[in-house]
């Protein structure tokens, strides 16, 4: 199992994180267990961007959402991804720890300013109070689209920084992390990293090169029991 962390998450006390490749699964109860976690809550991710509350530690994994997000202590949240972007915020004063995930599709819906609304209005909180870490994607090294996807982007997305390269013959390359970074930044988030690992080039878990038999990872982030 290679699990792969934030280094400004660990700088943070009272949070448990990380970005797991468990091969042939994730075996959820194990990562969870290993981390000292009762459970790792997901939801059943349909590309939206919805945001599940999970306010008890049982029965989370059916709801249909692209976040979730919990202030129960000892209890992770989590999202599964094979290239899609996945974004763990955490608000230190408040004990909240969201996962978010977002592809291609979650991305152009803004699934990560969503939750991050989402939650600031539930428990008044503000983005300027968020640790934001974007995990293991893949990068726009690898992530080829054709014109009508990389025209939908353009189109929502004001111009403005580097996430667009276009390659000729109505191909493009689409930087899904720097949009996502962009998106914590336009929100006011003031802490953001990214972990700056391409799933697709870096041996990673990627639907893109091993198609729909590829592993799964699965990045998570919960309040220490
Ligand atoms: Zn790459």
């Amino acid at each position: 199992m290679k699990v792969f962390r934030s280094p400004l998450l660990e700088k943070c006390d009272g949070v448990i994180h990380g970005f797991v490749h468990d091969p042939g699964g994730p075996d959820i109860l194990r990562i969870a267990s290993a981390h000292g976690l009762k459970n790792i809550l997901t939801v059943n991710q349909v590309h939206g961007n919805t945001v599940f509350f999970a306010d008890s530690a049982m029965g989370e994994n059916y709801a249909e959402a692209d976040s979730v997000v919990t202030q129960q202590k000892g209890v992770g949240v989590g999202v599964i991804t094979a290239d899609c972007v996945p974004v763990l915020l955490y608000f230190p004063d408040s004990r909240c720890v969201c996962a978010v995930h977002a592809g291609w599709r979650g991305t152009s819906l803004r699934a990560v300013s969503n939750c991050l609304g989402a939650v600031c209005e539930k428990y008044s909180l503000k983005p300027q109070d968020a640790v934001a870490v974007i995990g293991p994607a893949i990068g726009g090294c690898c992530y080829e689209v054709r014109d009508d996807v990389a025209s939908q982007f353009a189109s929502r997305f004001s111009g403005e920084g580097n996430w667009l390269f276009e390659k000729g013959d109505g191909k493009f390359l689409l930087d899904l992390v720097e949009l996502n970074r962009i998106e914590l930044c336009d929100a006011g988030v003031l802490e953001i990293e990214t972990m700056d690992m391409c799933t697709c080039c870096q041996d990673l878990p990627s639907y893109r090169r091993d198609g729909s038999g590829t592993d799964k990872m699965i990045s998570f982030v919960g309040i220490s029991p």
